[in-house]
């Protein structure tokens, strides 16, 4: 056994050592060390301003729809562990890979046919881009090398990802030299129940039209545009996006890495517009948040067109590929959200949601607050600063609950299993971060 360590020396460490998302080196804000987490309940190692336990108002980043701890996906990594964690993918395969790709393709939409099981959703994105690219290659169409993709969106922070990223607002933006140039429209209108406006779907058909011969395919988020603002638009812009694809002959991505698995009230956030694409990326709550996994999921078209090709195979294949202990885990976990009734389960979650929530509107300084499914937001009329940015999440510690603001959002994704009573303590907890942020 290493020595123990107290609190204050591992944070030392921390700040010394250990680079967090999106920090500096060495960080400026220290960080919650937390010692364990249990259903919606994180642990912390020692308490700060008082409380010791916070109500996980994040879900680890979305994924941990289950809550944490939970005996069944305890007891399916401990029966994969005693057989194995990991195997090599090439040349090797084994059951659990296996059923996750058959229950994938199962439960996504009808033509997606083939899994490439990725380590990460910024692997699996750039997997699919891949493959829309070398589709048209061996289609002998060269020169479809671009992608359009609507501003305001996130699709991760590797290379091809990060160039389809909202150039201006977003993480990203110093690289716009660097990166790819891709094609990019308007933003959607906002509004997951307005009708699709007919001006912005004829933009969305001219530009994909004038592109046509450059464009490999389009890559949105569907329904919801999460880390670039947790915006939602009509599925009627999605069903405009197929159309105007298969009109100028230009592949469709979705990158369901956050809407999947439930989040926005159907299981898959193409489901609301009952399109399917070409490929599609699902990630984040794919193993209910234990470990890190994704999958880029395409029609028999795309991978019949690659395979057709003089180069005649998809050349990747990360050392973790299907990893097994993942990969029995992601079963677990979709099999426990499909074994009851989530759309019922997600639905009270948006009804506590829109009652908790009630209350922002009406406070200083919140432009809109919007919710869809199991997500909430409150957004403000300006970004938060860094000192505003602590008073928020201040106040979200002090009223025990785990929340971790971005930009002009005060936001929340809890797990599914949240009790009502924790959910109106996260909504209170976000009205209290609110007026924070004003005070
Ligand atoms: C989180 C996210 C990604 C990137 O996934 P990682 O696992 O963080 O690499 C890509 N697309 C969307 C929509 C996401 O929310």
């Amino acid at each position: 056994m290493p020595e123990p360590m107290s609190p204050a020396r591992l944070l030392e460490l921390d700040q010394q050592h250990v680079w967090h998302p999106y920090g500096p080196m060495p960080g400026r804000n220290r960080p919650l060390l937390v010692e364990s987490a249990a259903g919606v309940r994180l642990q912390l190692a020692e308490p700060v301003a008082g409380v010791s336990e916070l109500i996980d108002g994040m879900a680890s980043w979305w994924s941990a729809i289950h809550g944490y701890n939970h005996p069944v996906l305890n007891e399916a990594a401990h029966s994969q562990l005693g057989r194995m964690s990991h195997v090599m993918f090439g040349g090797l395969t084994h059951e659990p890979a296996i059923r996750l790709a058959t229950k994938l393709v199962e439960i996504t939409p009808e033509p997606l046919q083939h899994v490439f099981l990725a380590d990460s959703g910024s692997v699996s994105v750039e997997v699919a881009i891949k493959m829309c690219l070398q589709y048209w290659r061996s289609a002998g169409k060269p020169a479809k090398q671009r992608l359009l993709t609507w501003r305001g969106g996130y699709h991760g922070d590797t290379w091809q990802p990060m160039s389809v990223c909202d150039p201006d607002g977003g993480m990203h933006h110093i690289w716009q030299g660097a990166l790819p140039r891709q094609v990019f429209a308007d933003q959607p209108p906002a509004g997951f129940d307005a009708e699709p406006d007919a001006a912005y779907v004829r933009e969305l058909h001219e530009l994909i039209a004038l592109h046509a011969d450059e464009l490999a395919a389009v890559i949105v988020e569907p329904v919801v545009q999460n880390a670039g603002g947790m915006r939602f638009h009509s599925p009627g812009y999605l069903r405009a996006l197929r159309q105007a694809c298969d009109a100028y002959g230009v592949l469709l991505i979705f990158d369901e890495i956050a809407t999947g698995f439930g989040r926005t009230g159907a299981l898959f956030a193409a489901d609301h517009a009952n399109v399917a694409p070409d490929v599609m990326c699902v990630g984040k709550a794919i193993t209910g948040g234990y470990l890190t996994l994704a999958a880029a999921l395409c029609t028999t078209e795309v991978a019949q067109g690659i395979s057709g090709g003089d180069v005649p195979v998809l050349a990747h294949g990360p050392t973790f590929m299907g990893n097994p202990l993942a990969t029995a885990v992601a079963n677990a976990s979709i099999d426990l959200l499909l074994s009851h009734d989530w759309q019922a389960e997600v639905k009270r979650i948006e009804t506590g949601l829109i009652d908790g929530l009630s209350e922002a509107a009406t406070l200083p300084g919140v432009a809109s607050v919007r919710v869809l499914g199991a997500i909430g937001a409150i957004q403000l009329e300006r970004p938060l600063d860094e000192a505003r940015m602590a008073a928020a999440s201040d106040a979200a510690i002090r009223s025990g609950v785990w929340l971790r603001p971005f930009r002009d959002l005060i936001y929340t994704m809890p797990p599914y299993i949240t009790g009502d009573q924790d959910l109106a303590r996260i909504t209170a907890a976000m009205c209290a971060a609110t007026r924070a942020s004003e005070g």
